[in-house]
């Protein structure tokens, strides 16, 4: 009986796997051809400086609409081109648009997504570089976001990658920071101009003592270290009031602005400033 029950759970499981195998396969398809067919697009959210709300940078996006399925999650297809070689071509996409949004904007940079996949690529140094001077943009108006995973399975190698890059006049910002597995002792090994704490402990504050207390030190760690820290995923007027009090040098959220179509960004980068009253500052709190 046991035994029996055991194969139908097996079953059971194949059959998942196969579904999730068959969509994964799908998903690829679709991918393959989402560059030919003009499916994808970026969108643009703005980064801004906690005292006087410049605008100081844009964060480029990925998004995909697929005929056969709408807007896909870009957490979703993102991983599954991660794991086919298909990051490569997706990801040279979206360096040669964003670069080209550059020519757009008076004087802020913009920080691209890179997957551990294309970090890790042989040549990615001289790739960037080519596709920079090509595009006629200085190094110092590309920012390269990275998570920890891309930096610590080869940390030798990382380090130096990271190190010639920066050489070379790009921005390093490690993203996610506080959900890897990085050590606190590595991090000084790398060549580094920003942290972004995860939005999974802006999310916790004011709500909880213990993720008030891990944004402090991040903070801390980045004075220390003389680092730019960027809050991720700011929603509310209080997360914005307690990050400023806590010293955090620069915030993005849906509270500042959503990620914007590529006209709009245009706009918005020609502000230059975002307006205070989008802030709606809260009574003070302490957190
Ligand atoms: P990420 O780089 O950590 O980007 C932040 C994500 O949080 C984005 O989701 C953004 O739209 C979302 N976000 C920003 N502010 C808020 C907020 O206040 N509240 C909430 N709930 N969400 C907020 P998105 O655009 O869906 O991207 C998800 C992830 O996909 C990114 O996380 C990044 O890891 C990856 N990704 C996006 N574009 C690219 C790309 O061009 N290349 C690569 N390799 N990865 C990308
Ligand atoms: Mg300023
Ligand atoms: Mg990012
Ligand atoms: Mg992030």
């Amino acid at each position: 009986e046991a035994k029996r029950r055991g194969r139908g759970i097996i079953r059971l499981f194949d059959e998942a796997m196969d579904e999730s195998i068959r969509f994964r396969r799908k998903i690829e398809g679709g991918l393959a051809q989402a560059i030919a067919n003009d499916e994808l697009r970026l969108v643009y959210q703005p980064i801004v400086e906690r005292g006087d709300l410049e605008i100081v940078a844009f964060e480029a996006l990925l998004r995909w609409d697929s005929p056969d399925y709408g807007t896909i999650p870009t957490g979703l297809f993102i991983p599954i081109a991660e794991e086919s070689s298909l990051i490569h071509e997706l990801g040279d996409w979206v360096l040669t648009q964003a670069l080209e949004m550059l020519q757009r904007w008076p004087g802020q940079y913009v920080s691209v997504n890179f997957s551990p996949r294309q970090f890790r690529r042989q040549n990615f140094v001289a790739h960037v570089v080519e596709r920079v001077q090509h595009a006629g943009i200085a190094p110092t108006r590309l920012q390269i976001e990275i998570t920890e995973t891309a930096i610590f399975d080869d940390a030798e190698r990382a380090a130096d990658t990271l190190y010639r890059l920066r050489q070379m006049g790009f921005r390093i910002a490690l993203d996610d920071f506080g959900t890897g597995y990085s050590s606190l002792y590595n991090i000084r090994r790398f060549s580094l101009d920003c942290l972004k704490i995860d939005k999974s402990f802006i999310d916790g504050i004011g709500r909880e003592r213990e993720s008030a207390a891990i944004v402090q030190s991040i903070i801390h760690l980045a004075r220390a270290l003389g680092l730019e820290v960027v809050a991720e995923g700011v929603e509310t007027p209080a997360q914005v009031q307690a990050l400023r009090i806590a010293g955090c040098s620069h915030l993005q959220g849906y509270h500042l602005s959503r990620p914007l179509e590529a006209e709009d960004a245009a706009e918005m980068a020609q502000q230059r400033y975002m307006r205070p009253e989008v802030i709606k500052l809260a009574v003070p709190r302490v957190v």
